[in-house]
């Protein structure tokens, strides 16, 4: 017998619950039989496969055939140290890839540590109360309760259900809603028994409560998420972009080991030297640390912003945030606090503020409608739902009730509007309706004047249509509030009505709005408003908060919007400032459409079932985290555990940061490829001794520039990222101004350091041009280790430069990245022990250096930053007119 069979009752007493749910101690006791209501972990790429991908990525591929070379030519010529050098360069592939290892590691528990910040919350009942329970805390047998927007938590059998319909794509792809009802049904499958709700599946509208008949493993979602492997997350742009960018290093790195390897033959360098040039070459420029770094830098921004409440759910929207250029934003609860207060009234042909509480007769039905016309859910008496509603439930006071809740036809965007039925046993009843004025006003025959009832008539219409304009030009959120008598149990249409008065509500602004407004016009982006509210009412806070400062803004109603062909919606969209109000959660897709047509990165926002499409159709969707359902946080790529306007604006911050901190480690890691190139090339050309070894470019490559190269990745944000327009889409991580400061000036100055502390040593032991030195050599190895020690000086004082293409060092305090510190002290403690340990020594052919060596390093090292600052002014002054 399958639950779908029984009939609700049976269904109930099957799993021994029933209409007051589970008592607290058998919730208790089941839990610790069925455990915890989750899917374990769809398995992610097994360990040794991510480990084994570090091997066999395209740098890798290249090394290995540098090792294959070097191995080649160990046993084609003995005595060569090919065999050193084969091992030396394994030996990399192994640090390197246990390194990225490491850091792709690192990444992927930071993911998993954010998304376990949202717990969902179900709605549950135990002992015959109400409560809210995380859904991992749900066994069978729990009564919940679902309403429109909820993600299903468990495999559920419906007992009483209203509208429901739920959207089944999760699970079998379909996109179109099913209705569900609670009636037996005869089917043998579940998936076909229109009775049961499944977990990871979305309530579209409608609400129910059902019976938790499976949970965790169990569910339907348990079996397929067991059965199936995630198909891998596609590659984002910017990791795509990375790829490219590194993939055009690595062959430039092979191209340019060829044609040295030609010059080398044709100069007549001995073959097996020549080679080993072409394999130091191809060594010196891949940039081995990059890839890994790029995720961490991404995944360490995701953790700051989510300290800063924003989570991210999709890591490359990280990215994408900081490209935005359009915020489309709610109103309520984004820019204000939606914490409503009921400041004014208009009863009776005459306004009143709310506060003035004597006695008084003529608001009585006003009051009836705010105290019974809600869809709040009561726990413990204490009412939970919509801010305004509660307020309004609030302004009413106690009320006696008369007969019995009997339904509710329910708010939504479109409709502007919700009704709720009391009847009386014999059929009879009230009908009260509230929302906004233009919808009600024509719905309404009569309006109540104390006692008296009046015709609402053109005259009426005309007073309360001003009344309502004067409380929506100071802000207020104005409500229609109306009623009627329902004379038979069949009737329950929206017509007809009594209007009893319209009340105001104030809902002030979040108080660092302002602020976060101000931020984002200097950050070139610019903020629309999209609300369902009143156009005053809107611009009324619009100007409250600077969104919009001009004295005529455009304000494009919902009802314009829908008569304007998209071209000229397009055309309307350059306006500088702009709101959109009277608008449905549909056409924010449209407004979200035109814009991405302009070229435009779209943030928008949202937080009920309607705003899902447009949460998709967005460059970033941002979701609700308090406020919001759970249909918009799955189709959300971020989720604002605030709901905070601000909070938009610091993830953009950190996601332009990002971006730039990219760009800050790929300029140090490629200026340190000049000095290990240009020593072969000095060699080869003028027939010196080899002033840098493969070993002492691979210390550099993967030992002292990998720490400090992390740390300008962690960077935090500097003010002055918000203080310029958004980057362009089309804009290239690997640009050219980047390559040109990184392979023209800085590597070049950087080689000549390195240079002029090889010839400083060679020179003061008295070697002539045209000598050569013996490999084991004591000279030899100290000239080498001088241009080692040159290199890695230049670098400490480039990780400084480094972090700012333009602004100077000093604009960056010291302690703000104090990973930096570390990883310079980490570079230099590690130059340390490859000059002056004997294992150094052995490992790095290198020899300890004199005092004299590292004041030259030094001084050249600061002119180095000093020249790179010179650059930087002269540039900054080029730029201001
Ligand atoms: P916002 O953009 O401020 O969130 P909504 O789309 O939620 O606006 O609401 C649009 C309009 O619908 C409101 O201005 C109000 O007139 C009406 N409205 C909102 N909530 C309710 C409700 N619970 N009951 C009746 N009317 C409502
Ligand atoms: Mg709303």
């Amino acid at each position: 017998m399958n639950i779908s069979q029984l009939t609700p009752e049976a269904a109930l007493a099957s799993l021994g619950s029933g209409p007051d749910g589970l008592s607290a101690s058998e919730a208790r006791r089941r839990l610790g039989e069925f455990g915890a209501n989750q899917v374990a972990p769809v398995a992610t790429e097994p360990l040794w496969r991510m480990l084994g991908r570090e091997f066999s990525h395209f740098f890798a591929l290249v090394l290995w055939v540098a090792a294959g070379l070097a191995f080649f030519a160990a046993y084609a010529e003995p005595g060569q140290g090919m065999l050193e050098l084969g091992l030396a360069i394994v030996g990399v592939i192994i640090v390197n890839g246990g390194f990225s290892f490491w850091q792709a590691y690192r990444a992927e528990q930071a993911l998993a540590a954010l998304q376990k910040l949202l717990p969902q919350q179900v709605d549950v009942r135990r002992d015959g109360a109400t409560l809210a329970v995380p859904a991992a805390a749900l066994v069978p047998g729990d009564l919940v309760q679902l309403v429109e927007g909820s993600k299903v938590p468990a495999d559920c059998r419906v007992i009483e259900s209203w509208a429901l319909r739920v959207n089944l794509a999760t699970l079998t792809g379909e996109s179109y809603a099913r209705s569900i009802s609670a009636e037996a049904k005869h089917s043998d499958d579940p998936m076909s028994a229109h009775n049961l709700l499944f977990a990871g599946t979305l309530i579209i509208s409608g609400e129910c409560s059902a019976l938790v008949y499976a949970t965790g493993m169990r569910t339907e979602f348990g079996h397929i998420a067991h059965l199936t492997q995630t198909a891998g997350d596609t590659e984002s742009p910017l990791q795509k972009e990375i790829a490219r960018v590194s993939h055009l290093v690595a062959l430039l790195a092979l191209g340019l080991g060829v044609v040295f390897f030609v010059i080398g033959q044709w100069v007549g360098l001995p073959f097996w030297a020549n080679f080993i040039f072409s394999i130091g070459i191809i060594v010196a420029n891949v940039p081995e640390g990059l890839l890994p770094t790029v995720t961490l830098a991404l995944a360490l921004a995701a953790q700051r912003m989510a300290k800063r409440n924003a989570l991210v759910r999709h890591l490359p929207a990280v990215e994408t945030l900081g490209s935005a250029t359009v915020i489309l934003t709610d109103k309520t609860g984004t820019l204000t606090q939606n914490r409503m207060t009921v400041r004014e009234l208009f009863v009776a042909g005459r306004h009143h503020l709310a506060a003035e509480r004597w006695p008084r007769a003529d608001d009585l039905r006003l009051r009836a409608v705010a105290r019974f016309c809600h869809s709040l859910k009561f726990h413990d008496g204490e009412p939970a739902g919509d801010p305004m509603e509660i307020a309004l439930w609030q302004f009413a006071g106690g009320l006696p009730e008369f007969g019995r809740r009997a339904g509710e036809i329910p708010f939504d965007t479109a409709r502007r509007r919700m009704s709720v039925i009391w009847r009386e046993p014999d059929g009879s009843g009230d009908l009260y309706c509230k929302g906004a004025p233009e919808v009600i006003f024509p719905r309404c025959t009569d309006w109540l004047d104390g006692d008296a009832t009046r015709p609402f008539d053109a005259a009426a219409l005309k007073v309360f249509q001003a009344a309502h304009e004067d409380l929506a030009d100071r802000g207020f959120r104005v409500l229609a509030l109306a009623w009627k008598t329902l004379a038979g149990p069949g009737e329950s249409a929206e017509d007809g009505l009594r209007l009893c008065g319209l009340v105001g509500l104030e809902d002030p602004p979040r108080p660092d709005v302002h602020e976060a407004v101000r931020r984002c016009h200097e950050a070139g982006i610019r903020v629309f408003m999209v609300t369902g509210d009143h156009p005053h009412t809107a611009v009324a806070l619009a100007r409250e908060v600077e969104l919009v400062r001009s004295v005529a803004p455009r304000v494009l109603s919902g009802d314009e919007l829908g008569k304007m062909s998209p071209a000229s919606l397009q055309l309307a969209l350059d306006a500088p400032e702009m709101v959109f109000a009277r608008v449905s959660a549909e056409q924010k897709m449209l407004i979200t459409q035109a814009l991405q047509l302009k070229g435009e990165i779209v943030a928008v926002t949202g937080d009920g079932v309607n705003d899902a499409p447009a949460l998709k159709t967005a460059d970033i969707g941002i979701a609700m985290g308090l406020s919001g359902t759970d249909v918009a946080r799955e189709a959300a790529d971020i989720v604002l555990l605030d709901d905070h306007f601000a909070t938009i604006v610091n993830a953009i911050e950190e996601g332009r940061a990002v971006f730039e901190n990219i760009r800050k480690f790929l300029t140090y890691i490629l200026t340190s490829n000049i000095p290990e190139l240009v020593p072969y090339l000095i060699s080869v050309l003028f027939r010196i001794p080899l002033p840098l070894t493969i070993i002492q470019i691979l210390a550099v490559d993967l030992g002292t520039d990998m720490l400090p190269a992390l740390a300008l990745g962690a960077e935090r944000p500097h003010a002055e990222v918000m203080s310029r327009p958004p980057r362009p889409r089309q804009e290239r991580l690997l640009s050219w101004p980047l390559l040109a400061r990184a392979y023209l000036f800085l590597g070049p100055l950087e080689a000549a350091i390195a240079m002029s502390c090889f010839f400083f040593v060679l020179n003061g032991l008295g070697w002539t041009y045209g000598t050569s030195l013996a490999a084991t050599d004591p000279h030899y190895l100290q000239a080498t280790s001088a241009c080692l020690l040159g290199i890695v000086l230049a670098q400490v004082a480039n990780v400084f430069v480094c972090r700012h293409p333009l602004l100077p060092t000093w604009y960056f305090p010291l302690l703000q990245n104090r990973l930096l510190l570390a990883g310079v002290l980490a570079e230099i403690l590690l130059l340390l022990a490859i000059l002056y340990t004997p294992w150094g020594n052995a490992l790095f052919g290198t020899a300890p250096l004199g005092q004299d060596v590292w004041l030259l390093g030094a001084g050249l090292a600061a002119l180095f930053a000093l020249l790179e600052e010179g650059r930087k002014w002269l540039l900054r002054r080029a730029a201001v007119p």
